[in-house]
């Protein structure tokens, strides 16, 4: 029985160890890393000024079509009149 239950042990420990092999691997592979806040928010850029804002702050519009994301309204507004 305490066979059985060290088996059980071995296969618990070496799963993790994979696991824990696998999942740096896997963190390597994230290729924008710097398009996230430590809160894991997405971050944009500002198309105006070239600030990155977190998304949550961002001032959001849709010009010619595509949808633009401001550090402030300032921003939205200059680039609204550059590109009209
Ligand atoms: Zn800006």
């Amino acid at each position: 029985m305490i066979k059985i239950l060290m088996l059980i042990l071995l296969g618990f420990v070496g799963y993790a160890m994979i696991q824990g092999m696998i999942r740096p691997k896997e963190k390597r592979g994230d290729k924008m890393p710097r398009n996230r806040s430590r809160d894991g928010e997405q971050m944009v850029e500002d198309p105006q000024c070239g600030t990155f804002i977190p998304i949550g702050d961002a001032k959001s519009a849709n010009i010619g079509g595509q949808q633009h994301h401001f550090c402030s309204k300032k921003c939205l507004k200059e680039y609204k009149k550059a590109h009209k």
